[in-house]
């Protein structure tokens, strides 16, 4: 029997960068410790009075259908919330409630794209972009950015692809880079979507872990209300990975449509889950803080580790939980450097070719395991790294 176009391609075919990840499993099944530096999985679980609520929420009784849209009480902390963050009138209608950032973007997508639209979506990214908006029918169209301009997608590339183009997928703080959009990219990135009338889709589920820099949502900036989309989750900023909790911020129109779409696919987020993430929201920035500081931590060890050479050299990481590394001076590409790390110290990190073309000799670290553990892991590979260059030089 013959399978839809739309769901076989939704891998793209080819090697997806993430063998070295498929290795690193394969060693830990085979009983060889791994120091994993590669998902971006909390090195800690959701906070127990969040769990708590979770629990005392179930078995209080909320276990039955919720309403599709979320719960309104949910809806109105969400849209409170983003209203004192970024100062833009927010209210419970521009509020859907999703199982998680990731089906927050397909449905984003999913409102704007018909097929064989073009969907633009900056690289590096993160790694399922592309097979999102494969999955809704576009034609993913990568804005390849420059490690000489720090990953900041520029003007000329932006506008070199938008004619013609439906929607833009951007994500600041970004993973895989670590780094924040700034004033100058973000007015680019306005003028291009004005200019050639593209639907935004932002990505904020790293706001939470700004390091350095201010995190603006494009929502706030003139003329983008009517066409951002904004993604976000409590999967990063309150460790509900598992909980497959987040949202989409738009206008009430765009939500209304989403509305269907979740009516014919998740039929809303359990109950109990609503309720843990209401009580979390209403403990305000301290639990947040909390589950951020200890990448605040390791990002200052990083940068006191990699001080003293010029081998290893950090992307400017103002926020989210990962470090990305230039490692061209060693002489070898990112998944050369990954695999020839694992094989000589089980220290596993993800290449940069991981997340498109345009972090190629780089790799990323998630700091994602105990200060002294990740601390000894990162000494590890500038030793190894400055022991290639030396070698190769
Ligand atoms: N966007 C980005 C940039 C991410 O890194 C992730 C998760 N790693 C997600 C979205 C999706 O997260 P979730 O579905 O858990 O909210």
């Amino acid at each position: 029997m013959k399978l839809s176009h739309r769901i076989t391609q939704i891998t793209g075919g080819g090697s997806d960068g993430w063998d070295v990840f498929y290795k690193a499993k394969q060693m830990i099944a085979d009983g060889v410790p791994v120091l994993e530096l590669t998902q971006g999985e909390h090195d800690i679980g959701t906070a127990r009075p969040i769990l708590d609520a979770m629990h005392d929420a179930a078995t209080g009784g909320n276990t039955g259908y919720s309403p599709v849209q979320g719960a309104l009480d949910l809806r109105r902390a969400v849209a409170a919330r983003i209203q004192s963050r970024t100062g833009v009138a927010t209210t419970a209608d521009n509020i859907l409630i999703t199982p998680g950032g990731q089906a927050g973007l397909f449905a984003a997508h999913h409102a704007v794209i018909d097929d064989g639209d073009t969907a633009l979506f900056i690289d590096p990214y993160y790694a399922t972009y592309p097979g999102t908006l494969r999955a809704v029918g576009a034609v993913p169209k990568p804005v390849v950015t420059r490690a000489e301009d720090n990953f900041q997608p520029q003007a000329a590339a932006l506008n070199a692809l938008a004619p013609g183009a439906k929607s833009l997928l951007i994500n600041t703080p970004n993973n895989p880079t670590g780094v924040i959009y700034d004033a100058q990219t973000l007015g680019n990135i306005v003028q291009t979507c004005t200019d050639h009338d593209l639907w935004l889709i932002s990505d904020e589920v790293y706001d939470t872990q700004v390091w350095d820099g201010t995190h603006i949502t494009p929502r706030s900036l003139p003329g983008m209300l009517e066409r951002t989309i904004v993604v976000n989750s409590m999967s990063k900023s309150h460790a509900m990975t598992g909980s497959r909790i987040g949202w989409i911020c738009a206008p009430a129109e765009v939500i209304r449509h989403i509305f269907n779409l979740a009516n014919t696919t998740t039929y809303g987020v359990s109950g109990y889950i609503q309720d843990a993430a209401l009580f979390a929201l209403g403990q305000g920035a301290g639990p947040e803080e909390r589950v951020a500081a200890p990448f605040r931590r390791r990002r200052a060890i990083s940068l006191d580790l990699l001080k003293d050479q010029n081998v290893v050299k950090p992307v400017p990481a103002q926020g989210a939980m990962y470090m990305m590394l230039d490692i061209r001076a060693t002489g070898m590409q990112g998944e050369e450097f990954a695999f020839a790390l694992l094989a000589a110290h089980h220290v596993a990190v993800m290449p940069g070719e991981s997340f498109g073309t345009a972090a190629a000799g780089h790799i990323r670290i998630a700091m994602t395991v105990a200060d002294d553990e990740y601390a000894a892991a990162l000494r590890t590979l500038i030793a190894f790294a400055n022991d290639r260059a030396a070698a190769n030089a």
